[in-house]
């Protein structure tokens, strides 16, 4: 049986987007308390009765979110256009290799708006 678990993190980063037309708002420099999920998917262990420890997942995500928190995300290399569906997929790119199970990123740069990617 199949569930899948998540686990929240917020971080504080600056950006814009360099692509926008003139005059766009966010087209200026600005601030975001971004929110990521990460989706992990797998079979319940028996034993454990977990599909993943949560520490694991925070764990995993610790080198990323040190790169993003309090950063100007387009200096960032893969982040110059940095976008909550760019960074959605740069985030799955980084965690894939060290999270196997990870089926979703999901990124909200606000309360109402966002974004989610599967691979
Ligand atoms: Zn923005």
């Amino acid at each position: 049986m199949a569930t899948t678990l998540f686990k929240d993190f917020q971080f504080e980063a600056a950006h814009h987007l360099p692509n926008v037309p003139a005059g766009h708002k966010c087209g200026r420099l600005h601030g975001h308390s971004f929110m990521v999920r990460l989706e992990i998917t797998g079979e319940v262990d028996a034993h454990t009765g977990w599909v993943m420890d949560f520490s694991e997942i925070k764990a995993a995500f610790k080198p990323v979110y040190d790169r993003l928190d309090h950063y100007y995300l387009n200096d960032i290399p893969g982040l110059e256009n940095p976008t909550s569906e760019v960074l959605a997929e740069w985030i799955w790119q980084q965690m894939k290799p060290v999270l196997p199970l990870l089926s979703a990123v999901l990124v909200k740069e606000t309360c109402t708006a966002g974004c989610v990617y599967r691979g």
